[in-house]
This record gives C-alpha cells, structure tokens and sequence, in this order.
C-alpha cells in the first residue's frame, strides 16, 4: 500500500483539560503505520498507556473518557513515557484530529521535561475540509458517520487514534491515490527543511510578495520563484514527503535562501523575470519558456501568421500582433482552434504542408480556400478577424508610463516603469524615478510581463498614469 508518507503516527491524547499550558495529559494512543514496501501491506503498531497528570480530572472530563483519578494514581508521568512517545513518532507525519491540540499539548509536555519535540503535522479535519468541502461538518463524528468507520473505544486515546487511521484508509478506498497525496500536501504545514539549511531559514523570510533565491555551492542561484507569501511559498518547495523532481533536487544542493521583497504581486513578477534573465539559474524551467515564448504576425498580403520568438519581438511594434504566446505550439493551438471555431484552413494558417484539400476541409470544418472555394484575400480578411481576440492593444500612452504599487503589509512603496507593454524598472524612491525616466533603458520583451499588463488592462485594473 502507497501512503501520501512513508510513515505516519496517528496520535490522540485525552487531558484534563483543553489548555495545553495548564492542563496535562491523562492517556495517549498512537497508531504507527509504517510503508517499507509500497507492494506489501503496511506494517501497524498500536501503543497506548495511561498517563498521571499529577493533578485531580474534572469529573465532566472523567464523565467523558471515563479515565478516573484511580485509574492514573499508579499510571507513569509524561516524563517516564517522552522518550517512548518520541521514538513512536520519530520520522513519521503527526496525523491527529485537531492536531493543533494534540501537538501543543505533547510540545508543552516535553518542555516541562526540558526537552524540545517538533514533528510534521497533518490535522484530520483540514485534509477532511479539503477532501469533502460540501460537507457541513468534520468533527470525529461526523466523520465516522460519513465514512462508516468501525468504532472500538471512542473518546480514549487508543480509540480515537485508530479511528483516524481507519478515516485514512478509507480514503484510499474512496479517491484516487493522487487526490490523496495533493490534499495531504497541502495541509502538511510544518516543511522539514533540509538539514543543511539553517532551521530559522524559513522564519528570516516575511509573509509578504517577493522574490526568493536558493543557492547551492555556487555564485550563481540554483532557482529563483515569486510569491504573495515568500514564507510560505519557500516552506511549500521542501513540506512533502514525495516531492517534485525539481524540489528534490533543490533539497539537496541548497545552502542558503536570499529574498528581496517587493510591495505587491505585480512587481514580484517583474523582478523575477529580471532576475531569471541576468542570472540564469540551472534549475529554473521559467527561462526557456521565455526564450520560447513569442507573438504571431500576420502579413499584410494573404499569407499565413508569422511566429516571432522572444528574442526577436520589438517592443515598439507589439501593438498589433497576436499573443503573446508561451511557446510556438501554443501558437498552434490556438491558431487550430481558431480555424475549428471560424471555417479557417490549416493550410492558409501555415498548420500543414499536404497537396490538395487541408485536412479541415477533409472533416468539412474548412470554407475551402485550399480548394478555391473561397478567396484568399477574403479567408485572410477572415482570418484577421478571427486573430482580433488575441491582439495586443495599441500601448495607451505616448511615451513611458508609472504604475504605483503599495503593500498591504508595509510602508513600501514600488513605482513600475513601463512602455510598450514592456517594464523597464522599478523605482522605490524619487531619486531613481527620476533616473529612469532621465535615461530609461531600452524595452525588452517578457511574455509574462505582457500578458499581465495586457489582461489586467482588458478589465480596467492597470492604475497607469503617463509620465510623459
Ligand atoms: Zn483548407
């Protein structure tokens, strides 16, 4: 059986009380599932033991679990039992119900002992919401219910730590193994940073936008990516178990992690094009999307659209084209689907080479131009038309135009500066607004970068003003 972890300890605790600095635990349960070999069945240990909290129980809470004073009065103290539950628990994912609780409640006990414990955590009711996200509720009984699980000691430790099992199991009989892995990443919230990397790396970067940088041994990155939230989108590259080829890589060739932040989402993306571009990092895909990226031209006589990749794209004559594309078979598809929806022909679309009627007109969805059925002037007429959904509007502004971006977080401030579509820097105060726009450097075409000023133009959110 392949689990979403190759371990993983179910844990849950009873207590005397919901404060996990004040109160202390009277019984702990873990289901220990262990998968040495993703053919075979996984390997299940099941541990529970009283625990003296060394103070009396409520006697609502004893009504509850049914733990008595008695019952503890000879039971091992959390001291005794540390180091078991630590080894119980050791390499494996903390799954618990609530799991806020249960794992504040065991952090605090292992304080008191003087001892620290940290573990990846997976809450049950957050993989439940985001599983089954139309169902009202996800306490333990209302998913035991929904999901006919076998009930054998509810409310004690070992009882309800079994019950999270079976809830796990029952998913892996209900949904796709996939489903599974991508919830469960996503809910894992504590990343494991790789060993190598300092353990407050992750605390150092702000919730805020920006750019991030890994480096490994060498001067030059190893990757570079954006975010609304560096913290939690660097945590993201190193919280699974079974990780993306690229994120295992990265974990293990980082050394270090460098941010610059930036006031808003917009400018995140403009630096890290900027960034990709002079640093070229080994691992990063983003790059040759953007050197593949480009625009489509169309003639001006009857003749098919012209793709013109990025290096090739001048930014004073984008007003016009078609795009921008992320790659030449994008262009394609498009250009495929375009012919489907309009009776355009694939031959006068440059989309075949074949003699004879195109391969549209053989399945009838061509008017026949490559038949002469239509004329070629006509079915280009047609074929502008058709492209208008894909044009790059006229650049508003006559010449270099600001756009003002500020963080929700902080004081900063990021002024754009743009022309043609294309970003030429970003100022954070008046001295170096002033120097671009005394000397603004020559426009380079970014795909990425245009697409978003074109889009957020088209719904009237691009807040531009012209500078001169
Ligand atoms: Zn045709």
């Amino acid at each position: 059986m392949q689990l979403f972890a190759p371990a993983l300890a179910f844990v849950d605790l009873e207590t005397t009380g919901t404060g996990a600095g004040s109160d202390a635990i009277t019984e702990i349960g873990i289901v220990r599932v262990d998968v040495a070999d993703p053919a075979g069945p996984p390997t299940v240990t099941e541990w529970s033991t009283l625990v003296n909290p060394g103070v009396p129980i409520p006697p609502e809470i004893q009504a509850l679990t049914g733990i008595s004073d008695a019952m503890v009065r000879n039971a091992p103290t959390f001291a005794q039992i540390a180091g078991e539950v630590r080894a119980r628990t050791d390499g494996a994912v903390f799954v618990a119900h609530n799991a806020r609780f249960d794992y504040g409640f065991l952090k605090h006990a292992f304080a008191r002992d003087g001892q620290s414990f940290t573990a990846r955590v997976l809450c049950t009711v957050k993989l439940s919401r985001r599983l089954f996200p139309e169902a009202g509720h996800h306490n333990l009984d209302s998913v035991i219910a929904r999901h006919s699980l076998p009930i054998d000691g509810r409310h004690r430790a070992l009882g309800d730590a079994r019950v999270l099992w079976a809830f796990v199991q029952a998913l892996y009989r209900d949904l796709p193994d996939a489903a599974i892995a991508e919830a469960a990443k996503r809910v894992l919230r504590v990343p494991s940073l790789p060993p190598q990397l300092d353990a407050g790396a992750l605390d150092a970067l702000p919730e805020a936008p920006g750019v991030y940088l890994f480096y490994g041994l060498n001067a030059l990155p190893l990757y570079i990516g954006k975010s609304r939230n560096l913290r939690e989108r660097v945590g993201a590259h190193f919280s699974s178990d079974y990780r993306s080829a690229t994120d295992s890589r990265l974990s293990a060739e980082i050394r270090r992690i460098e941010f610059e932040e930036t006031a808003g989402e917009i400018g995140a993306l403009l630096r890290e094009s900027a960034l990709v571009k002079s640093l070229l990092p080994a691992h990063n895909h983003a790059l040759r999307r953007k050197v593949e990226s480009g625009v489509l031209e169309l003639p001006a006589q009857p003749g098919p659209p012209r793709y013109v990749a990025a290096a090739g794209v001048e930014p004073g004559t984008i007003a016009g084209c078609f795009g921008p594309f992320s790659s030449q078979r994008s262009a394609r598809e498009a250009l495929r689907s375009l012919a489907a929806e309009h009776a355009l022909c694939w031959k006068a679309l440059g989309l075949e080479k074949r003699q004879g009627p195109c391969f549209a007109r053989q399945v009838k969805r061509c008017a026949g131009v490559c038949v002469g059925a239509e004329s070629p002037e006509a079915h280009h007429a047609r074929l502008a038309e058709a492209l208008a959904t894909h044009a790059i509007p006229p650049w508003p502004f006559g010449g270099l135009a600001a756009m003002r971006e500020q963080s929700l977080l902080s004081q900063r401030v990021d002024v754009h500066v743009l022309r043609d579509w294309c970003w030429l820097g970003t100022a954070t105060d008046e001295g170096e607004l002033g120097r671009l726009i005394e000397a603004p450097p020559r426009p380079v075409f970014d795909a990425d970068i245009t697409r978003l000023l074109v889009r957020t133009s088209a719904r009237g959110r691009l807040p531009l003003f012209p500078l001169r």
